[in-house]
């Protein structure tokens, strides 16, 4: 795991070799390598989804002063506000960033209508996750996401280190390898703090209007935009 990487290598990328048969799958090594080539310029966009608590902690362990970054698009549930409460208590060392969307609700209601979510989800997303992130990783390398193979179809072919062309970063994905029962395992076992709707049948949390309950073990992200064809909200899109 030596090989070193710099920006410039973006898009040249060739993969390296991570040992994944430890307990952690390779996430701490992962983590520690990324931290130790990137420094302050890896930044960790966090949906506080209960991937997202795993890799706090491994993140508090690996760099206590971290970046995390979460989207707040102003329309999340009060649960998930609680939980980041929760977490900045936990990890009063980690710096944890609401990047805000350029428009507040009432500006964007102004400008595309009422309820946008409902009347074109797409424009939406790019609006109050997309560019934000945009924004946010303007002066990172590389960012850290959550994501894991099992999660979906989508995400099966997720490496480690992968090329992000949209972002046009290096995207770390260090819990490629981890199952929903990896995680909770890991959470309970640590007795982590995470989001209360877990427990009321939703797997997946994202904004409000858009996350319904649906525990469905062969779609655990089948509550998000249900009874729609979107599946994704762009940040992990070609
Ligand atoms: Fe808008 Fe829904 Fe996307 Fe949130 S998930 S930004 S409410 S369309």
């Amino acid at each position: 795991m030596n090989k070193p990487l710099t920006y410039e290598t973006w898009d040249e990328w060739e993969g390296i070799e991570v040992d994944e048969t430890t307990a952690d799958r390779g996430a701490l090594a992962v983590l520690t390598w990324a931290y130790d080539q990137y420094k302050e310029k890896l930044v960790y966009a966090c949906s506080f989804g209960i991937e997202g608590i795993v890799l706090i902690d491994f993140i508090s362990k690996v760099n206590p002063t971290a970046t995390i970054v979460f989207l707040d698009t102003n329309l999340h549930f009060q649960e998930t506000y609680d939980l980041i409460d929760k977490v900045k208590k936990r990890y009063p060392s980690l710096q944890i960033r609401m990047q805000q969307p350029e428009l507040s609700l009432q500006e964007q209601a102004a400008t595309f209508g009422d309820e946008l979510w409902k009347t074109d989800p797409n424009k939406c997303c790019e609006m109050r996750k997309i560019i934000p992130l945009r924004k946010a990783l303007e002066p990172a390398i590389a960012w850290i996401s959550g994501l894991r193979r099992d999660q979906s179809e989508t995400r099966r072919h997720t490496n480690y280190f992968n090329r992000d062309d949209k972002f046009q970063k290096i995207k770390v994905c260090p819990l490629i390898h981890w199952t929903w029962k990896d995680i909770w395992r890991y959470v309970h076992k640590h007795d982590l703090p995470y989001n209360e709707l877990h427990d009321k049948g939703y797997p997946s949390i994202g904004c409000a209007p858009c996350t319904s309950p649906a525990f469905n073990l062969d779609d655990l992200r089948s509550g998000r935009w249900s009874g729609t064809q979107k599946i994704e909200c762009g940040l992990h899109e070609g």
